[in-house]
């Protein structure tokens, strides 16, 4: 008998956790081929695209290649972007694949499932705001974060030299979410690194960062207080905080506040997120009014069992008409929960339901703090933490994705590694 074909697509903060612990538990004793798909030959665990995009994430540490991972966990890797579904013949339709100067390597493929997985993430809603997607930057992707770390270097190279001796750079952010709060921090603390590293000329007062945010406050996902304090931090690194402001268009030059313009040479839109465009209407598939599947408890799609949605791209109804949130934890709760019913149908058990758990939110901003909170029934609630104890459960958030992917051993060698890295490499990348 052929066995269980589990595909996965989209190796990111759910889908790459997924597929290591399938090939780990059912690849390798041959109870099942797992086969994983992104469109990207490497992953970078998405909240860190921040510190790709001022340069201050030391890449090679924090990348993993997909093609030596599968080898390592006993599934296969195909590089490709998944742009259709066909659920009579239960394949999954992939671009063709092209190369650098747009020649076709591979023409349009299809990949068979017995179990398929969508674990595609999501991408910046700019709810079709004028001259937003021509303008601005989003942080969707370690391309786009690279491309905003190039631009920033530019920018830096040209107002450092004696032509342009007093001009400012002017970065503005849309959104004062998670994204927009953590960039604008650790865009101060490039600053300072790059200071160090020869740009001398161009001081601190010539950066000026402004985040608009067009609700009442900051952070609007997280409790008041951690706001407040994340709030208080920014004014004191000296980030132009505008709350209640609203971005009606972008230009090349700057962006539109209903009647003021805000010049700006580099904008980044982080503001709000939606799934892909071609999850609507996907092979019959129910969707939110967010483009994201529609899922059951057991977050199987609503009209196909055989499918299961993860992570940013599942519409998974709370009890409180809320949808489980868009965030790292509850990608990796859901890609353990997979995991468990995925096996549970493999042995013809019942499939269980998920329920998502907070376990708070932490903001970090750069080294000059960290703000969150924690949940749970030890601390009888929510309780807010500051300082060193929240830069430990905020690292310690990466460091549970890289023990789900390498084990503890590994992770604690991939850390040494890194604070020795620190030591003799440039604090920063200056490329
Ligand atoms: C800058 C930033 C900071 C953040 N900080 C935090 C934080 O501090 N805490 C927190 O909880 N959350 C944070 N988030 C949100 C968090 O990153 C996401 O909620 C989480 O990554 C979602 O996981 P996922 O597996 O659904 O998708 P992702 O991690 O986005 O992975 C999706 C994967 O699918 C691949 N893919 C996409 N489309 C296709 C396609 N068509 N075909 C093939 N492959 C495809 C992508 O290449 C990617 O590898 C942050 C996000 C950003 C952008």
């Amino acid at each position: 008998m052929a066995i269980p074909r589990i595909l996965v697509i989209g190796g990111g903060a759910g889908g790459l956790e997924l597929a290591t612990s399938l090939g780990n538990k059912l690849g390798k004793s041959g109870r099942a081929a797992v086969t994983l798909v992104d469109r990207n030959p490497t992953h970078i665990w998405k909240p860190l695209l921040h510190e790709v995009a001022t340069g201050t994430l030391d890449v090679d540490i924090d990348q993993i290649t997909y093609r030596a991972h599968a080898s390592a966990h006993h599934f296969e890797f195909q590089l490709g972007t998944m742009t259709g579904l066909d659920r009579d013949q239960r394949q999954v339709i992939l671009a063709p694949l092209t190369d650098e100067q747009g020649e076709e390597v591979l023409a349009e493929r299809r990949v068979g499932y017995d179990y398929l997985v969508l674990a595609i993430g999501s991408i910046s809603n700019h709810f079709n705001t004028p001259g937003i997607a021509e303008h601005c930057i989003f942080l969707d992707s370690p391309a786009q974060a690279n491309r905003f770390q190039r631009r920033l270097l530019e920018a830096y190279i040209k107002l450092n030299s004696p032509q342009h001796p007093k001009e400012n750079l002017n970065i503005a952010i849309v959104g004062a979410g998670a994204t927009g709060v953590e960039l604008s921090a650790e865009l101060h603390h490039a600053a300072r690194e790059l200071n160090q590293y020869g740009f001398n000329e161009m001081k601190r007062d010539r950066l000026k960062i402004t985040v608009v945010e067009a609700g009442p406050r900051i952070l609007p996902a997280l409790p008041e207080r951690i706001a407040a304090a994340a709030h208080q931090e920014l004014v004191k690194l000296g980030v132009d905080v505008r709350v209640a402001t609203k971005v009606t268009a972008a230009t090349e030059d700057g962006l539109q506040l209903g009647d003021e313009f805000l010049p700006a040479e580099l904008m980044v839109w982080a503001a709000g997120i939606k799934a892909p465009d071609f999850l609507k209407d996907l092979a019959g598939l129910e969707n939110n009014r967010l483009n994201q599947l529609l899922v059951l408890p057991t977050l199987q799609t609503t009209r196909d069992s055989q499918i299961y949605v993860i992570g940013d791209a599942a519409g998974c109804p709370l009890p409180d008409n809320k949808w489980v949130p868009p965030r790292a934890q509850s990608a990796h709760q859901m890609a353990s929960h997979v995991l468990k019913n995925l096996m549970a149908a493999l042995n013809g058990k019942p499939q269980t339901d998920y329920q998502y758990k907070d376990h708070g939110s932490l903001i970090s901003l750069s080294r000059f703090g960290t703000v969150g909170s924690l949940m749970g029934n030890l601390v009888g609630g929510a309780m807010m933490i500051e300082g060193r104890i929240a830069r430990m459960a905020y690292i310690s958030l990466y460091r549970m994705h890289q023990v789900a992917l390498h084990g503890w051993l590994r992770t604690i060698a991939i850390s040494v590694i890194g604070r020795i890295n620190k030591i003799i490499r440039p604090r920063l990348k200056l490329h």
